[in-house]
């Protein structure tokens, strides 16, 4: 089931795509695609209900993140080997860990911003997953009874801020605008094996990742359980698992960054598609 949500930021709908690619308005069962959602018995009968039965949303409206309210975005860094070394970091023993604020959130398709004075913002295509039940020190073999599913993120980065100027990678992760999630939420039931998934991103048309999960070094289960013995996942969390090669910080001889006016795409396998336009903030 994709899971979604759509309307005015803000001021979102929960929604269904059905096997037509049409949205299917869902209100009458809940007022969000959010944790408390994931968690209910409504989310479990939805999964049972024949989607032809509810009401057709006409139009094309603007897609919004696709899990609402979200409480915590963790990001794991360098979690592809490959991407270790073009970013010119050891290969790490543990997950890096680090936030994204939730202020940064947008949907798929909404534009991104350059923050002011930015001179290094870059791209980071990355399998998202979505918490959809309570996790406290959870053992691995257990940790898909906790995901709900998985999105397209785009995790945004500015390098200066991230690298350059002291502190966290916090500083240059959480700008407005630097989370696209979405299009869709889709459930775990649709995604037999996250660690088989082609992911890519191209900028103006231009290709610049072409990744695979299977390359990750710390997988879906792996991460679940580690990040809850530091913190108590919450359903409608979500985690953003790292990306392949092929950022702009790691093109020799000269590294490449976003303009204004430059147009993202990016997707996974069964995931879909977003597409943003970059700005000036
Ligand atoms: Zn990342």
């Amino acid at each position: 089931m994709k899971l979604l949500r759509y309307g005015l930021p803000g001021r979102e709908a929960p929604g269904v795509l059905d096997a037509q690619g049409q949205i299917r308005d869902i209100s009458s069962l809940t007022r969000d695609v959010d944790g408390a959602f994931l968690a209910s018995d409504a989310f479990r009968a939805l999964q049972k209900t024949d989607l032809s039965q509810l009401p057709v949303v006409s139009g094309q409206p603007r897609l919004g993140p696709c899990v609402g309210a979200i409480g915590k975005f963790v990001c794991i860094g360098l979690n592809y080997a490959d991407h270790a070394e073009e970013s010119g970091m050891p290969i790490p023993a543990e997950p890096v860990v680090f936030n994204k604020w939730t202020s940064a959130i947008v949907g798929p398709n909404d534009d991104v911003k350059i923050p002011r004075g930015s001179e290094k913002t870059d791209w980071e295509v990355e399998l998202g997953v979505v918490i959809g039940k309570t996790a406290s020190y959870i053992e691995e073999a257990d940790a898909y009874d906790y995901v709900a599913g998985y999105c397209v993120v785009n995790d945004v980065s500015e390098r200066a801020y991230q690298i350059e100027r002291g502190g966290t990678w916090d500083k240059g992760k959480g700008c407005d605008t630097f989370g696209p999630t979405g299009p869709w939420l889709v459930t775990k039931d649709e995604v037999p094996d996250p660690h088989n998934l082609k992911l890519w991103l191209e900028v103006d048309g231009k290709r610049y990742q072409n990744g695979n999960t299977s390359t990750m070094i710390f997988n879906v289960p792996q991460i679940v359980a580690y990040l809850s013995r530091f913190m108590t996942l919450n359903p409608g969390d979500v985690i953003s698992t790292g990306t392949p090669p092929g950022v702009g910080m790691g093109i020799k001889p000269q590294p490449v960054y976003l303009r204004a006016g430059q147009t993202m795409r990016l997707g996974i396998d069964g995931l879909g598609e977003q597409q943003q336009k970059v700005v000036a903030a």
